[in-house]
């Protein structure tokens, strides 16, 4: 499933360039166009989810398959030992401000707690 207004969406299809860096039958992942650390990725499902609250007991495996790709690409990105970040903001209150989940992540620096 994909929604044409979506910008992830159009990623996905490859009308919309990014910087991608894996992917699989479930996922893709890019860099981030404004990162907030020396590595900053994003990953996505294929599958159109808005938001987590959006997210259906039928995408277990996708939910999954977003957290192992993670912990490939900070493997890949050389971030996995020194240690990384993974977010997934959900609506306005968090600052989701694309409406396609996406598992940030961060490293590279250091990362302050508690986030802002
Ligand atoms: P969030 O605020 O959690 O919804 O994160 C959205 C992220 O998408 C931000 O970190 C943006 O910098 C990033 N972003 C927006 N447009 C693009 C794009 N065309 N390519 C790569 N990253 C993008
Ligand atoms: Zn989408």
């Amino acid at each position: 499933m994909t929604d044409t207004d979506c910008l992830f969406c159009g990623i996905v299809s490859g009308e919309i360039n990014a910087d991608v860096i894996y992917e699989n039958d479930q996922v893709i992942a890019f860099r981030d166009i404004n990162p907030q650390a020396p590595t900053h990725v994003l990953v996505i499902p294929r599958k159109h989810i808005a938001t987590v609250n959006e997210l259906a007991d039928v995408d277990r495996d996708i939910a999954g398959a977003l957290h192992l790709a993670a912990r490939d690409i900070a493997k890949q990105e050389g971030i996995a030992e020194d240690g990384f970040r993974t977010v997934m903001n959900c609506n306005s209150a968090a600052g989701q401000t694309v409406f396609h989940i996406h598992l940030h992540v961060l490293g590279g620096r250091e990362m302050g707690w508690p986030p802002g």
